[in-house]
């Protein structure tokens, strides 16, 4: 098979770019965005971000220029504390342009997404938060954009050796979060490094540390998939989740959350968040991604192949798991423990072990008769949400979460250095009706009631003050306009070049024959 020169490929990208930034696709497409060689220095290290749209074209530099090549910048904040506070974000829904919306930490997040050797898509399309596609697998709530509210995750530390801040007005990033838990856990600094020794994209948040590192540090994290940052917080003060207010009551909450990794998609922050580092450097460059080496179309979120996450993490990445078991000696009991996560290489305990363990041909799909009812949650607050198969599945599963983490935590003696908990109801709230709707809030209510049993198990066996916790999501959500609908595809097919479109979304461009 023949290979495009680097002229081919960029002529083609060009056609590309030039197709999908028609006026006539403004509606659906936010943004394009790709990676050059940097004609204009070294300083980018040989490559820059580049992003478009029907409005114009911006190269953005890592030093923060943008340089604007064609019209207005579609690229006109890079704000992560955009649309704050949130009555802001609340009146003004679904920005109608880029120009109207922020994108932080615009040109790190592009770049790291085109890093990948050979699964990189040539061109990345954003769809508008407005844009409901749901032919192509898109819902009422939705996420994936490089803006600032899907990016948007809750980020909050709490308990020994947190400062107790309340609420503040600040903002960190997912890739910090794996860092964090590994020195709340007692990793030192420079045992921070990816499997080859070089730094990792986050840095721990000790800005909010009391510097201390207990020896017998007990950390735990949360991840409460797809959370919205802003209505969690707003349910917490007016509240409506009290065991959210109980963290933020002993620690501190960053109005401005953790911005998530391009694309703001599950898998590739979940690896991100544990690893901490980009997606560029782990390789699960998206939910659906395409590997030229391998020819194969990678689906690594999906019920059958979660438990495979290990066979797509690249040769550098190493999990939080793997850097606190390299400072805790081994024991009897697990050092680390893993709950209904995807990425879960390393950890001493995990639910992905036993899912592999069992034998089943389809991962976690085939294992759905072993979860327990959900008609019988005692922490459903609405049984018509049930009505939502992605919601009742969500509850079964978050509900053996729980029971996990009770026998995790059966004696503070066997209790894990380091126990992620992830859960995933709040993901399927937010799909089914976008932020602020009933289903979405029953989803944090859901979530809020399972935390506070677990933190009233803590209580009972006396330790929760001596534990520390940081409860985050992989992502934010947006409500899309069901009037906002179509596609562009017909204008990719039109310029009759052979490429894939995976996503869609991610377009690789194909040799001719
Ligand atoms: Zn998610």
């Amino acid at each position: 098979m023949s290979t495009l020169s680097v002229a081919q490929v960029s002529a083609r990208r060009e056609s590309v770019v030039a197709a999908l930034t028609s006026s006539d696709l403004a509606a659906i497409v936010d943004l394009v965005v790709w990676v050059e060689v940097d004609d204009g220095g070294s300083a980018d290290g040989g490559r820059v971000a580049m992003a478009a749209s029907h409005l114009g074209r911006v190269r953005l530099h890592q030093d923060g220029r943008h340089e604007v090549l064609l019209g207005l910048d579609p690229i006109a904040s890079e704000d992560p504390m955009a649309f704050l506070p949130y009555d802001l974000e609340c009146a003004s829904p679904g920005p109608l342009t880029s120009r109207d919306n922020a994108y932080p930490y615009a040109a790190s997040r592009i770049l790291s997404l085109f890093a990948d050797p050979t699964r990189s898509p040539d061109v990345a399309v954003m769809h508008t938060p407005r844009h409901f596609f749901p032919e192509e697998g898109g819902h009422t709530g939705e996420h994936g954009s490089l803006d600032v509210i899907q990016s948007r995750a809750p980020m909050l530390l709490s308990g020994r050796g947190v400062a107790s801040l309340g609420v503040v007005d600040g903002h960190a990033r997912l890739v910090d979060v794996g860092p964090t838990l590994a020195a709340m856990a007692g990793v030192p600094d420079d045992a921070l490094h990816d499997a080859v020794g070089d730094p990792l994209d986050g840095a721990a948040l000790t800005e909010y540390l009391d510097g201390t590192s207990p020896a017998n540090a007990k950390v735990i994290g949360i991840l409460w998939d797809g959370a919205h940052c802003g209505d969690l917080l707003h349910l917490a003060e007016t509240g409506e989740l009290p065991g959210i207010a109980r963290l933020i009551d002993h620690g501190v909450a960053l109005r401005g959350g953790g911005v998530a990794q391009f694309p703001s998609v599950t898998l590739t922050n979940h690896t991100s968040i544990l690893t901490g580092m980009g997606p560029g450097r782990h390789g699960v460059l998206g939910n659906v991604f395409y590997d030229r080496a391998t020819g194969e179309r990678v689906v690594p979120n999906n019920a059958s192949t979660w438990h495979r996450s290990a066979e797509w993490l690249r040769p550098a990445a190493r999990t939080v798991f793997e850097m606190v078991n390299s400072v805790v000696p081994q024991m009897d009991s697990p050092r680390t423990a893993c709950v209904n996560e995807a990425v879960d290489r390393g950890a001493d305990y995990s639910t992905m072990a036993k899912i592999r363990d069992s034998g089943s041909t389809s991962g976690a799909a085939g294992l759905d008769d072993q979860l327990p009812d959900a008609k019988g949650s005692i922490h459903l607050h609405d049984t018509t949400d049930l009505d939502d198969s992605y919601y009742s599945w969500g509850t079964q599963v978050d509900d053996l979460g729980l029971e996990q983490m009770q026998e995790l935590w059966a004696s503070p003696e066997s209790a894990p250095t380091l126990t992620w908990w992830s859960c995933v109801v709040s993901d399927a709230g937010h799909h089914a009706g976008g932020p602020r709707s009933d289903i979405a809030r029953d989803s944090l209510r859901d979530s809020d009631s399972r935390l506070v049993s677990f933190l009233e198990h803590l209580d009972g066996l006396g330790v929760t003050d001596q534990v520390t916790f940081l409860l985050t999501a992989d992502h934010g959500f947006e409500g899309s306009d069901a009037a906002v609908t179509g596609s562009w595809a017909h204008a990719l097919e039109a310029l009759a070049i052979p490429l894939r479109d995976e996503g869609p979304g991610f377009i690789y461009l194909l040799p001719d024959d």
